[in-house]
C-alpha cells in the first residue's frame, strides 16, 4: 500500500517541489500551507495534491489538521518539515515579533507538527521525519540571527531525535539547501542576488528539485541506515 507523506509548505517553493516528487515517486501526498489560498489553489488544481491550511506555529492546529490528513489519507508515514520564513534585520534593529515569528514557524513548527505524529510512527515501526534547515544555519547569516538559530536548532533537534527513533524504525534527518530559485530568494535585489550567485561554486542557484531529490531518497526504504544526518545541498557554496 502507498505510503502517505505531509509536507509543510507544500504548495509553493522547494515545498511544491518535494510534494510532486514524492507523489511522482508512488506517495499519497497532503501539503499545508499557511495563508496563500490563490498558490495552494492553483497547486492543487495542477497537481490533484490535496492541500491543507493550517499554521505550523500553533500546536493545536496542527494537532487538529493532522487528524483532518489521517481522516482522509492514512496515517502519516513521512513527514517532511519544509515551512519556513525570513523576517532578515540586524540585531540592532530586530523588533521582538521578528525574533519569535521566525522562531515560532521554523523551530517551535517543527516540534509542533513532529510531537503528534511520533507516538503513531512508534507505534507502527515505522517513520520518516524529513526537516528542511539551511545553510544559513550552518554558517550563520548577518541579518538574520532569528533565522540562524531557529535552523540551527532544527539540526540539533535532528540529531536528538534520530537517537530517540532508531529502534523503532524512524530516520530523522535534516538537509541543509544553500541558495535555491523560489520566491524567498527572488525576492532579494538583483545585485544581491548576482553576489549570491558568484559565490557558489557551481556557478547557479539551486532548483527546488535538487531538493527534492534529496527528500525522496531519505524517505525511501534505501536509505534506512541514514539517521541524524545533515544533508548539505549548496553547489560546493559552504563545505562542513
Ligand atoms: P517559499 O516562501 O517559497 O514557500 C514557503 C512555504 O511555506 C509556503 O507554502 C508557505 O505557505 C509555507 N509557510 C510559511 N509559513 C508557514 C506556516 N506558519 N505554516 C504553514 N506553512 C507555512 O519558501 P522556500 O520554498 O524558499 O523555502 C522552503 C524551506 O526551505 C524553508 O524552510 C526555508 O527556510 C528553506 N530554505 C530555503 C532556501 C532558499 O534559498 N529558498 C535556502 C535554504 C533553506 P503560503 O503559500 O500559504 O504562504
Amino acid at each position: 500500500m502507498a505510503r502517505v507523506a505531509l509536507v509543510t509548505g507544500g504548495t509553493r517553493g522547494i515545498g511544491a517541489a518535494i510534494a510532486i516528487a514524492l507523489k511522482n515517486a508512488g506517495y499519497k501526498v497532503a501539503a499545508n500551507y499557511a495563508g496563500n489560498d490563490e498558490a495552494a489553489g492553483k497547486f492543487k488544481d495542477e497537481t490533484g495534491i490535496p492541500v491543507y491550511k493550517w499554521s505550523v506555529a500553533d500546536y493545536d492546529a496542527c494537532a487538529a489538521g493532522i487528524a483532518q490528513v489521517e481522516a482522509d489519507l492514512g496515517p502519516v508515514d513521512v513527514l517532511v518539515n519544509n515551512a519556513g520564513i525570513t523576517r532578515d534585520a540586524m540585531f540592532h534593529k530586530m523588533t521582538r515579533d521578528q525574533w519569535h515569528d521566525v522562531m515560532g514557524t521554523n523551530l517551535n513548527g517543527v516540534f509542533n507538527m513532529t510531537h503528534p505524529l511520533w507516538t503513531g510512527m512508534r507505534d507502527r515501526k515505522f517513520g520518516r521525519v524529513i526537516t528542511i534547515s539551511s545553510i544559513n544555519g550552518q554558517k550563520g547569516q548577518m541579518g538574520q540571527a532569528n533565522y540562524s538559530a531557529a535552523k540551527a536548532g532544527d539540526i540539533g533537534f535532528t540529531k536528538a531525535l534520530a537517537q530517540e527513533g532508531a529502534r523503532a524504525g524512524i530516520t530523522v534527518n535534516v538537509i541543509c539547501p544553500g541558495y535555491i530559485a523560489t520566491d524567498m530568494v527572488m525576492a532579494v535585489p538583483e545585485k544581491v542576488r548576482e553576489s549570491i550567485i558568484a559565490q557558489i561554486p557551481v556557478g547557479r542557484l539551486g532548483e527546488p528539485e535538487d531538493i527534492a531529490r534529496c527528500v525522496v531518497f531519505l524517505a525511501s526504504d534505501e536509505a534506512s541506515f541514514i539517521t541524524g544526518a545533515t544533508l548539505t545541498a549548496n553547489g560546493g557554496q559552504y563545505l562542513t
